[in-house]
Formats: C-alpha cells, sequence, structure tokens
C-alpha cells in the first residue's frame, strides 16, 4: 500500500470515528442487537429496520475505539437500501479483507468494498479486527430481528478464528 493511501485511509477512518454517521437508536427497528467486543471494551447496538427484504434505515450507538466506532459508522452507510443478502455478502467480503494476510491485502480488495477498503491496514493488527468486526457481527444479529447479544469473543471463534491469540499492539 503507498504511504499516500495509508495516509486517506488513515483520514477516512479519523473522519468517521469522529464524527459517526447514523448515530441513533431507531423506535421502527425490526431487529436490534448489543455487541460487545471484551478485548478492547468496545460496545455497539445496531438498529436495523427491515421493510421486506431491504434494509430501509440501519443505524448505532455505543462506546468504542476508533476503529469500531468508524466501521459502525461506515457500516450503516454502506448497507441502506442493500438487501439481506448483499449485506450478508458484503460482511464475507469485509471480513476476508481485515483477517487477510497483509501481504494479499490487495488481493481480497474487491469494488463493492467502496469506502471500507479503508480498514485494509486493520489486517496488520490482529487485534484490532475485532473491533472493525464487532458491529457486522451484531449487524448479522439484528438481521435476525427481535434482541440479541453479541460477544466478538463467541462468534469469532465459531468462524473458527484465531487471530485473538496472535495479540499485537495497538497501531
Ligand atoms: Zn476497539
Amino acid at each position: 500500500m503507498s504511504a499516500e493511501l495509508r495516509e486517506l485511509y488513515q483520514e477516512v477512518i479519523l473522519d468517521h470515528s469522529k464524527r459517526p454517521r447514523n448515530f441513533r437508536d431507531n423506535p421502527a427497528a425490526t431487529g436490534r442487537a448489543e455487541g460487545y467486543n471484551p478485548l478492547c471494551g468496545d460496545r455497539a447496538t445496531v438498529y436495523v429496520e427491515l421493510e421486506g427484504d431491504l434494509v430501509k434505515d440501519v443505524s448505532f450507538k455505543g462506546a468504542g475505539c476508533s476503529i469500531s466506532t468508524a466501521s459502525a459508522s461506515m457500516m450503516t452507510e454502506a448497507l441502506k437500501g442493500k438487501t439481506r443478502a448483499e449485506a450478508e455478502s458484503l460482511f464475507d467480503r469485509f471480513h476476508r479483507l481485515i483477517t487477510s494476510d497483509p501481504s494479499r491485502a490487495a488481493e481480497n480488495s474487491a469494488p463493492e468494498l467502496g469506502k471500507l477498503a479503508a480498514f485494509s491496514g486493520v489486517c496488520e493488527f490482529p487485534v484490532r479486527v475485532k473491533c472493525a468486526s464487532l458491529p457486522w457481527h451484531t449487524l448479522r444479529s439484528a438481521l435476525e430481528g427481535g434482541d440479541a447479544r453479541v460477544s466478538t469473543e463467541e462468534t469469532e471463534a465459531s468462524r473458527g478464528d484465531a487471530e485473538a491469540k496472535a495479540g499485537t499492539g495497538r497501531p
């Protein structure tokens, strides 16, 4: 990754962490879930309002580090107007991007990720992967409807990831 691109990505993440978009609850939500990342202390409640199969609205509240806040903010922007299937597939692509070997990050980038590509640097910091993926795991529960609680320690384990054990420092 070039120095210019890295800088641009950092600016995008900083902007969303300072001024998160769609940071509000939604009384009309058809599903909501509370996510918690015990490794960092990030908390995010995600509200999803489905209309048929379409994500009519998605918003979040909570308190977390800059990576988790920016990830939640950019996720809400990316998902509005998408179908459930598109939301799931975007999560898969995003997860691949942030968990790939840093030397292969470019291969895992995809046009449909759009601005979410800003998180490609996260794969160099395995402990931050949980921060970036927390809002998405929480979203997946919210899409199922009702009221759920999610912990990255359970969801990541069930996906068969071992990145938490790598434990590097914070960027
Ligand atoms: Zn965090």
